[in-house]
């Protein structure tokens, strides 16, 4: 886990629609929803969420909205990331997490601050690396990073506490289930126009699927 407040958050606080008022407006949108953790909503409030878009779009950085990253991808609604974060600190141990579809690498910044190691996927390399360089400039040092089809998990470091998937999966892929510990939990939207977001528990003798939210993700592509 990093530091805070380190000098690069700081520097990137922002004024105006990227100031820490707007950053605490947003937030305590969110927090109207009972399912939000207060750990999740804490480190939604610290992270710069404009520093992970085109500084074209900055003003509309803390809009409950999906933005355009580029490569017809988006950065992720604030509302969702705020659910899904919050719905695996509540299920499973926040050791080891494996996450796919780095993307803007937003989401990858806020369990970089809940959670021991994270570990992410992203099948468009430009994407990870610009990802990457602002995970670096915030001082993160908990992060591994893989380019590759996240269908297939990341079997050399299997052993997963969480499993996050930010893209929609047509259905819920056995590898991933398999590279959890008993007691890991996995957070996949399933559907093609229409998502379900689903939970899986690893338990001692099998998986227990249940089904939380409608959701809306672009799709998880298969290669
Ligand atoms: N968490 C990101 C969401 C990005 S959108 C954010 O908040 O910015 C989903 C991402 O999943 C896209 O970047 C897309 O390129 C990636 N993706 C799609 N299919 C994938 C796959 N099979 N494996 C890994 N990444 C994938």
């Amino acid at each position: 886990m990093i530091k805070y407040p380190n000098s690069a958050f700081e520097a990137l606080r922002g004024r105006g629609l990227t100031s820490q008022r707007s950053r605490d407006r947003m937030v305590n949108a969110i927090a109207e929803h009972p399912a939000m953790d207060s750990r999740v909503l804490q480190a939604m409030r610290i992270i710069p969420r404009h520093f992970f878009m085109e500084e074209a779009l900055s003003a509309s950085a803390y809009e409950n909205t999906a933005l355009p990253i580029g490569e017809g991808q988006t950065i992720s609604q604030p509302q969702v990331v705020a659910r899904m974060s919050s719905e695996l600190l509540r299920s499973c141990s926040m050791k080891k997490v494996l996450e796919l579809g780095t993307g803007s690498g937003y989401q990858t910044s806020i369990l970089g601050l809940l959670c021991e190691e994270v570990y992410t996927i992203e099948r468009i390399e430009r994407l990870q690396r610009t990802a990457k360089e602002r995970l670096t400039h915030l001082e993160y040092r908990n992060i591994s990073y893989k380019i590759g089809d996240g269908h297939q998990g990341w079997p050399e470091q299997a052993g997963f506490d969480g499993i996050i998937v930010t893209a929609a999966a047509r259905e819920i892929p056995q590898e991933l289930c398999e590279q959890m510990n008993i007691g890991g939990c996995l957070l996949i939207p399933v559907g093609e126009t229409e998502q379900l977001l689903m939970k899986v528990i690893r338990t001692e003798d099998g998986f227990d699927i249940s089904e939380l939210a409608n959701v809306s993700f672009v799709p998880l592509v298969k290669t």
